[in-house]
């Protein structure tokens, strides 16, 4: 174990050898030593509720997982260029939970490596080069990724729009103009082929997170996705879901958030929970879109699908159905909803809350009647609830959207805990000075 230096060390260090944008969460960062299901605890031994965490999916440290590391460590690690069976029974059970329509595999090392392969997987297979992509959508860091990333291209400090890309609106039932009718949102993407066809480019394709998190947690309404998939096809380009943060159950009734909207993709994106800290990305394809990428150049990552990743990516798809986990994100997210949604009615500063499972988000707002987004508020609620040893995030463009998204472990337990915390925060006077 590590001596622990102490706080104001560890951030002199870290400021000394890290970059500035390198952000820590909270105002009084965390230090946490160890984990454990869905808690966290510090350098003191405090124990602390992880609302927050998607990468743990099965829970911190599971025993299962740090067993068939270890055994796989002390017998061999390589890489995709020789045979082991490790790698076929990860495709498999992997394969097993997708449409079979999606039958190829490709292992990569994160969500951001997993969308830049998606991006050439569109690109060799129709022949084009433009994308199109939701408003505030985040697809990873690298170059690639960032270009169809419209929260980080917008960013005032980021480098706008490259021309490939076109941008339609996110479909938040909350804020956008046509409420809940999903198809009245796909049809912007009419206007996006157009835009391209106007400059003389070429379509690739559509990528979206199937559930828009870094837009605030939306669930895109009924019909959505299969009026925008029905475009993109026609016009000739391929359908990629990013399901970095929706995938493998959290959203309790479905494996998939595609599939609650009733598609089937052309290439669906994985990464985070996959390995459960371990860092594994995924891509998996259909069988044409495989093949017109075989083209003679070689696909290899040196860490992607090696034996150690596809051990522990294959045990955790085998946690996630031997604890019943996503029957749990079911159960519990509904729990938790309805609790939040009954602390709605208590505190006019909550306006919305929406969620699937345990993918759940609380809209706050100065006024109910103009939807004013309750910036201040939600950071005050984020680091009262870290003051009370409770972690949660904010997202949205107005970073008014709390963000509720713990390892699937969450339990009755710690939902009873976060509600009464949460109700007990919010009835404080900084709140109602916010006009909630
Ligand atoms: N896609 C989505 C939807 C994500 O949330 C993230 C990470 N937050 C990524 C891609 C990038 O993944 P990574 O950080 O593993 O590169």
């Amino acid at each position: 174990a590590y001596q622990p230096l102490d706080q104001v060390s560890l951030l002199h260090e870290r400021r000394t050898h890290f970059a500035g944008n390198l952000r820590l969460s909270y105002r009084e960062p965390c230090t946490f030593l160890r984990g454990w299901r869905h808690y966290l605890f510090d350098e003191y031994g405090q124990t602390y509720l992880d609302a927050y965490n998607n990468v743990p999916h099965v829970g911190h440290a599971h025993p299962r997982i740090q067993a068939v590391a270890a055994q796989q460590l002390r017998l061999l690690n390589t890489n995709t260029r020789y045979l082991h069976p490790a790698q076929i029974a990860f495709a498999h059970e992997l394969l097993a939970k997708l449409p079979p329509s999606l039958s190829v595999c490709f292992f990569v090392n994160s969500g951001s490596e997993a969308n830049e392969l998606a991006l050439r997987l569109a690109r060799t297979y129709t022949g084009g080069h433009d994308m199109i992509t939701i408003d505030h959508g985040y697809h990873g860091h690298t170059t690639g990724a960032i270009a169809i990333s419209a929260y980080k291209f917008n960013h005032p400090a980021g480098n706008g729009k490259p021309d490939w890309v076109e941008v339609v609106m996110a479909p938040d039932p909350y804020r956008g103009p046509y409420g809940h009718d999903g198809p009245r949102y796909a049809a912007e993407v009419d206007q996006a082929i157009e835009r391209i066809a106007t400059r003389g480019g070429k379509l690739a394709g559509f990528i979206a997170e199937t559930f828009p998190s870094v837009a605030g947690q939306i669930i895109p309404p009924p019909g959505y996705l299969a009026a925008v998939y029905q475009r993109i096809r026609a016009a000739g380009g391929v359908c990629i879901a990013d399901e970095v943060q929706t995938g493998l159950g959290r959203l309790g009734t479905h494996y998939w958030a595609f599939e609650s909207q009733g598609v089937v993709p052309d290439i669906v994106v994985l990464g985070k929970p996959l390995g459960n800290g371990h860092p594994i990305g995924a891509v998996i394809t259909t069988v044409e879109i495989a093949r017109a990428f075989d083209n003679g150049l070689e696909f290899f990552s040196t860490f992607g699908g090696s034996t150690l990743s596809c051990v522990i990516g294959r045990e955790v798809l085998r946690i996630i159905d031997e604890e019943g986990l996503m029957d749990n994100a079911h159960c519990v997210g509904q729990v938790l909803l309805t609790g939040l949604r009954d602390l709605q009615h208590r505190h006019p500063v909550i306006s919305d809350v929406r969620g699937m499972g345990l993918f759940i988000g609380v809209e706050l707002v100065t006024d109910r009647t103009t939807r004013t987004p309750a910036t201040a508020a939600a950071r005050y609620v984020r680091e009262r609830l870290r003051a009370e040893r409770i972690l949660i995030g904010t997202e949205g463009p107005a970073d008014n959207v709390l963000k509720i998204r713990p390892p699937l472990t969450f339990d009755l337990a710690a939902t009873t805990v976060f509600l009464e915390r949460l109700d007990a925060i919010l009835g404080e006077s900084f709140i109602a000075r916010q006009g909630g």
